[in-house]
This record gives C-alpha cells, sequence and structure tokens, in this order.
C-alpha cells in the first residue's frame, strides 16, 4: 500500500511513519510543511529507507497536492498536519484557521477529484484518514464520557479548528460519497514530542532547575495515551475501519495535570541526576500560574467502539510509558536545550 501522510515530522505522525516503515512493507510519502513543531531528527532512524520519501510543501497549496496525488498515487492519506498548540491558538489563531480548516478543505477537495478518476478496483481502496482531537467535544460536565455521538462543543481556537475540520471530512462522506474515516484521540505523551506540552515541558524545565508552571490549581483532568498506541490505533482504522464512521480513541486513563507532574518529579527524584541547588526535591520547582482562558476542566473518552469493533486496545501502561519517557529526555536532552 502507499500511504500519503501529512504532519508527518510532528510528535504523532513521525510516530505513525516509524511503525509502518519499520513493521510494514509499505510506502510512505510524508507531506510536511516544517513548521517550528517540526523536526527531522523524528525521523532520522528511517529517512534512508527505500519505502519512504519526504516533500516540504503546505497542505494549503492547492497545486502541489494535485501533483502528489497524482504522481505518487496514494492508496491511502492521512491527515495529521496541523497547528496543534491550544497556547498559540489563543494568541494567534490565524494559522490554526488556514492549516487546520482551509488545509483539510484544500486536501478533501483534491482528494476527491483524485478519487473520482480512480479505476473502480483502487477507488474500492482509497480512504482519507483525518486525524483529529477529544478536544471538539469541549469539557466534561458529567461522569459520562464522550462517545462518537457526544455533541461537538469545541472552547479554543484549536478545538474548534479542529471542529470544523471534522465536519467539512464528514460532508465530503455524505455529499459525495467519499470514502473517509475520522478519529478523535485523547491527550498522547511519549518520545519526540515539541517540549511545548505539559510533559516534555515539565522534564525539561525541571532538569534545568527552572520553575514547572501549572495552569490554575492543576486539578484539570486529562485522559492521556502513549503515541505508540496511538499510532497502532490509527493503522487499525485506516486497514480495518468502516468507511464513514468515527472511531474514539482513548485508554481509560484519565489523571489530573498536577497529578502527572507530581509523578514527573517523584520518578526523576529516583533518578541519578542533580537536584536544583538547595532543593530536596524536583517539586519544589511547581509554580502555579494564571490559568489559560477557556482552559476546559475535563476530557474523558469513551473508547469502547474501537475496542469492540477493531480489537484495539492500549498496550503501554502509563507508569512504565511515562518513566520510558521521562529517560528518553534525559538521554536526548541536548537535543531541546
Ligand atoms: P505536532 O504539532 O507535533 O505536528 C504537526 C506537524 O504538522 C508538524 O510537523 C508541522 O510541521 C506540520 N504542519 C503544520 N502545518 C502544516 C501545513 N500547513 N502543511 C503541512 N504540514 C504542516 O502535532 P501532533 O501532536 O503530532 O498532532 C498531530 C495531529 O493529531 C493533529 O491533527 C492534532 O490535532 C492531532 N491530535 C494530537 C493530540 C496530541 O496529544 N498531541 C491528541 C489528539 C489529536
Amino acid at each position: 500500500m502507499k500511504f500519503l501522510i501529512t504532519g508527518g515530522l510532528g510528535f504523532i505522525g513521525s510516530a505513525l511513519i516509524r511503525k509502518i516503515i519499520k513493521d510494514t512493507d509499505h510506502y510512505v510519502l510524508n507531506l510536511d510543511k516544517q513548521t517550528y513543531a517540526a523536526n527531522k531528527f523524528n525521523l532520522k532512524s528511517i529517512e534512508l529507507d527505500e519505502k519512504y520519501t519526504f516533500i516540504k510543501g503546505d497542505i494549503c497549496d492547492e497545486i502541489l497536492i494535485e501533483k502528489l496525488l497524482f504522481d505518487f498515487q496514494p492508496d491511502y492519506l492521512m491527515n495529521l498536519a496541523a497547528e496543534s498548540h491550544v497556547d498559540n491558538s489563543i494568541n494567534n489563531p490565524s494559522e490554526f484557521i488556514k492549516t487546520n480548516i482551509l488545509g483539510t478543505f484544500s486536501l478533501l477537495k483534491n482528494c476527491y477529484q483524485y478519487w473520482e478518476k480512480l479505476s473502480f478496483k483502487k477507488k474500492q481502496i482509497f480512504k482519507f484518514h483525518h486525524i483529529s482531537t477529544d478536544e471538539v467535544y469541549g469539557s466534561q460536565t458529567s461522569s459520562k464520557l464522550f462517545n462518537e455521538n457526544s455533541r461537538y462543543d469545541p472552547s479554543s481556537p484549536y478545538a474548534a479548528s479542529k471542529a470544523s475540520s471534522d465536519h467539512l471530512v464528514r460532508a465530503w462522506f455524505k455529499t459525495y460519497n467519499m470514502p473517509i474515516l475520522i478519529s478523535n484521540c485523547s491527550n498522547n505523551y511519549g518520545p519526540y514530542q515539541f517540549p511545548e506540552k505539559l510533559i516534555p515541558l515539565t522534564i525539561l524545565n525541571a532538569i534545568q532547575g527552572r520553575k514547572i508552571p501549572i495552569y490554575g490549581d492543576g486539578q484539570q483532568v486529562r485522559d492521556w495515551l502513549h503515541v505508540e498506541d496511538h499510532s497502532s490505533a490509527l493503522i487499525a482504522i485506516i486497514t480495518k475501519g468502516k468507511i464513514g464512521e468515527t472511531y474514539n480513541i482513548g485508554a481509560n486513563n484519565q489523571i489530573k495535570n498536577i497529578d502527572v507532574v507530581k509523578t514527573i518529579c517523584s520518578v526523576l527524584d529516583t533518578l541519578k541526576i542533580d537536584k536544583p541547588t538547595g532543593c530536596k526535591s524536583f517539586r519544589e520547582l511547581i509554580t502555579f500560574v494564571k490559568d489559560r482562558p477557556g482552559h476546559d476542566f475535563m476530557y474523558g473518552i469513551d473508547p469502547q467502539k474501537i475496542y469492540k469493533d477493531l480489537n484495539w486496545s492500549p498496550k503501554i501502561k502509563f507508569e512504565a510509558g511515562l518513566k520510558d519517557t521521562i529517560i528518553w529526555y534525559l538521554n536526548n536532552k541536548n537535543r531541546y536545550l
């Protein structure tokens, strides 16, 4: 199979490409604009593989997209290109509207023209998989977890842009019968994540003896999933998912932000690394800062559909995955500091 993957130099896209290239015989064309969040190092381990090709480009560039589709002739397109950091979407929403909404539209429009012209056999195979977030559902207000029928209620410009792109993708299925799949996943963690997000930011600040900022009182709850588990879920969806369906991906692993940060500090305390001068524990670096505007209190995914229909479930336990992630950042700190 030939995969056209967008955003493959980012955190999740690179984990997905490493997995496909290492574990299968499939070909991958990675289209990435190389924004600040991209890093070629993320794919160093596979970049010389003959099954892998990289193109620097923007998903909003319709001429490029049309050319890549007709030249490469993908069987699957997986869209992971996005502006992904909520704080940036509050301070500078324009790029989020461009990439997340207009970029998805550019892919849909050109994929439809490409798909229409495919042979009958190839037409049956082609799938457009849009990768999205649980943030489209807004904050969880009761004990009921989000399922695939939960109402969209996004809070941040990031979440609203992802919600908008999900609606566009669904419209291309309902209106044009284009074969699409959507997945909405909870918070990911693991190696190679750009250190603007909670877990790598905490680790890298801690080992430099810097303050560890936590929004508000840190009581916000997220459902944490290892990026390797997300990648295996994405492969299950693109290969076995039912056309037109949405799959929620989660780990049944809801944890408060403050507890994630305290756990990181406790793990660091047990490792043979220098503590900041005058500190007995890395926890002493924790600093509560003014809460993010519109900050959702809680996200929780009900993953029963993907568990049952696609026989997928996460394999990596949070404590073990988090410890491995911490050790990975310690071993690769020179990339970031
Ligand atoms: P990331 O920010 O680490 O990577 C995004 C990648 O997209 C970067 O390599 C960037 O260069 C590329 N990109 C940005 N704009 C582009 C454009 N216009 N054209 C081509 N490439 C472009 O993001 P991530 O954390 O890997 O997230 C990937 C996808 O998964 C996103 O759609 C995100 O919404 C979704 N998601 C992320 C999480 C999470 O916890 N990180 C959870 C659920 C869903």
